[in-house]
């Protein structure tokens, strides 16, 4: 970069993609990898036509993993920096702390020009890092995006809350490792950003997105309905409903749940509409139950534990599952 003023200023610069627009702005930035110049350029891109794809509900857990109702396996984010670049770091920020009490004791705190060196690997590897979990999160959106018609998410600026204590109070397993990398994860794969690309990404590729309130989906019983924490006892990757025995991974039950949720919407797509209004909970799931021959009354009279919308199309599927967990 030169010294000059802007107006005078010369890059050299290597494009990493086509342009394929009109420039209309640019922004130099610097990260741990050097410098980079991002062009935003109208590229005259029309939203496609409805792709006619099958619908699917998300459930996003924390350390950037999603359920995807229509998969059998859980989409894990890749370890993003290799063994030995993990090792690598780990020595770095060794000699990191090594050099600032160095620093501290002969230097009066002052840092030398080996720290800065030290400080500036590890900026490359953390950028690096960073990088690679945002491509997986890009890619992961785009393909949700080009794959499905209706794509059911949780309005997570609710949800903020409750997955918290869903995070801390998860039994442990799958979950210990993930979090260790907790901190760092959530801020590249940010649920707003999740969201926010899923936004534009649906409506380029001919989708519909719809965040549905998160309410109790995690201890919703895909099959029936039934909210029951208890169904969630015990194991935590287990689902276990308490009325119907359906079993199932938990994040994958909440997963339908979530494209149930977006289908009763009727698809009303966020991009016209920005939010589907929030219910209140009736308080039926925190409840205790009684006993087993409680359970169908607090079900009947076409409430749906979560409320709206429901009550035009859920009995049908409710009496019909019913009827066939009676015939075990
Ligand atoms: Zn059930």
């Amino acid at each position: 970069m030169g010294r000059g003023s802007f107006a005078e200023a010369r890059l050299r610069l290597r494009l990493s993609r086509a342009i394929g627009g009109a420039i209309r702005n640019a922004t130099v930035s610097r990260d741990g990898n050097g410098w980079h110049i991002s062009f935003g350029v109208h590229t005259g891109r029309e939203p496609d036509a409805p792709n006619g794809k099958p619908a699917c509900g998300v459930d996003f857990g924390i350390a950037a993993s999603a359920f995807v109702s229509t998969e059998t396996e859980p989409r894990l984010m890749p370890p993003s920096l290799t063994a030995n670049e993990t090792e690598r770091l780990k020595a770095l920020e060794q000699r990191k702390a090594r050099q600032i009490a160095y620093a501290k004791k002969h230097n009066g705190g002052k840092y030398g020009n080996r720290l800065r060196a030290t400080i500036a690997q590890i900026a490359k590897l953390t950028t690096r890092r960073a990088n690679r979990r945002r491509d997986f999160t890009h890619k992961l959106t785009t393909d949700l995006a080009k794959s499905h018609g209706l794509i059911g998410i949780e309005d997570l600026r609710v949800k903020s809350m409750s997955r918290s204590a869903k995070g801390t109070a998860e039994a442990p397993g799958r979950n210990v490792r993930a979090k260790a990398g907790l901190n760092r994860s959530i801020l590249d794969n940010a649920p707003g950003e999740r969201r926010r690309q899923l936004e534009y990404k649906a409506r380029m590729h001919g989708s519909v997105l719809v965040a549905v309130p998160p309410f109790h989906t995690s201890q919703t019983c895909a099959a029936c309905g039934l909210v029951d924490p208890e169904s969630r006892k015990g194991c935590g990757r287990l689902f276990a409903c308490t009325w119907c025995g359906h079993q199932d991974d938990a994040d994958h039950n909440a997963s339908v749940e979530i494209e149930a949720r977006a289908r009763r919407t009727g698809g009303s797509d966020i991009n016209s509409t920005r939010s589907i209004p929030r219910v209140r909970v009736p308080a039926v799931g925190r409840r205790r139950m009684r006993s087993p021959e409680a359970r169908p009354r607090e079900l009947k009279g076409n409430r749906h534990p979560w409320g709206r919308g429901s009550s035009m199309d859920l009995p049908v599927d409710l009496y019909w599952r019913r009827a066939r967990v009676d015939a075990r």
